[in-house]
């Protein structure tokens, strides 16, 4: 086994769990009526190592819409079918440094990176217009979410309607960046931007619980082989392309700092969510909805900073 003494790891983990627990730090968004509704007491985390170990306690059987931790998932799809050269020429590799949705493109008018709005948004036109094109906006979400569940061991997704339709309402920031992008021709030729768009918001609203994205997290950390299933999901090149963004830009304006402290790829998302990989031994999820001015969930920081603290999983330990 990869941790050779599970019991005692548990122990930490437990420990931890309710050392952040009293955390009251931090507000629940409120930009739509169904996230300002999650409750802050709110605290779920779930790990599964490669070798298939599982362990979760707190609320880790709560669904929550993925939001911006769909990022990294359409990414990997888009590597995955499409391969790097192709998605890299519609969207670059590089921390933005502005806000998650700021209205701004790098030097080349791409979108900077996969894992803000802009790049997300794109990566959702090529899968809709380059991955098997004859496909219609349903056929496509079903592909899509079979996708997300394969990463998953087959566990089932969900869909919160609700949130999709607020998203959609609640959205003026994202039309921008889309007509932004569409005025400096960014999106393949076919693009049709209005079913671009809502697919985005589609992918956003998909739902998950804490058990079920510590497998997505555990498929990331096991070079793209689910550890449930031992299914081949992503290609090890798909994988690394997945992590060096998550490590570099996947905590929104954080993401210089937690690269720093942490160590650790991960991305987070505006209902609280975290997805942490520790590469080669686990996928860790928490989900608390109280975040932090910059987005991030403050239980989900508080988790990782102990684990760093008591573990040596950073990326520059053990040199
Ligand atoms: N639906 C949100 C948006 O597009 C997702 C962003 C997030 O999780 N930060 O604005």
């Amino acid at each position: 086994f990869v941790i050779p003494d599970f019991q005692d790891f548990i122990k930490d983990i437990e420990e931890m769990y309710w050392s952040a627990k009293s955390n009251t730090d931090g507000k629940v968004a409120s930009y739509i009526p169904q996230l300002a509704r999650a409750s802050s007491e709110s605290w779920g985390v779930s790990i599964c190592t490669i070798d298939g170990q599982r362990f979760s306690i707190g609320d880790v059987n709560v669904p929550f819409t993925l939001q911006s931790c769909s990022k990294p998932l359409t990414y990997a799809m888009a590597l995955e079918t499409l391969g790097p050269d192709v998605v890299h020429k519609y969207v670059g590799t590089e921390p933005s440094g502005r806000n998650f949705n700021e209205l701004v493109l790098d030097y080349n008018m791409k979108p900077h990176n996969p894992m803000i709005n802009a790049g997300a948004i794109l990566v959702c036109s090529l899968l809709k217009s380059l991955d098997k094109p004859e496909m219609t906006l349903a056929e496509k979400f079903d592909y899509v979410m079979s996708f997300f569940s394969r990463l998953a061991g087959n566990e089932v997704l969900g869909f919160n309607n609700a949130v999709f339709l607020s998203e959609r309402e609640a959205a003026d920031r994202n039309y921008a960046l889309g007509f932004y992008m569409r005025e400096h021709k960014c999106y393949p030729e076919k693009t049709n931007l209005r079913e671009c768009m809502d697919f985005y918001f589609q992918c956003c609203s998909m739902e998950a619980n804490c058990d079920i994205m510590s497998i997505m997290a555990a498929t990331l950390a096991n070079g793209g082989i689910c550890p449930i299933t031992d299914e081949k999901v992503l290609r090890p090149d798909s994988v690394r392309n997945v992590l060096s963004l998550m490590h570099s830009c996947g905590m929104y304006d954080y993401s210089g700092q937690f690269a720093f402290k942490v160590g650790l790829p991960a991305k987070s998302g505006v209902s609280g969510a975290m997805l942490i990989v520790v590469p080669n031994v686990m996928g860790i999820c928490t989900w608390s909805p109280p975040l932090d001015p910059l987005g991030n969930s403050c239980r989900g920081l508080q988790f990782c900073d102990e684990l760093i603290a008591r573990f040596n999983f950073h990326k520059y330990d053990n040199i």
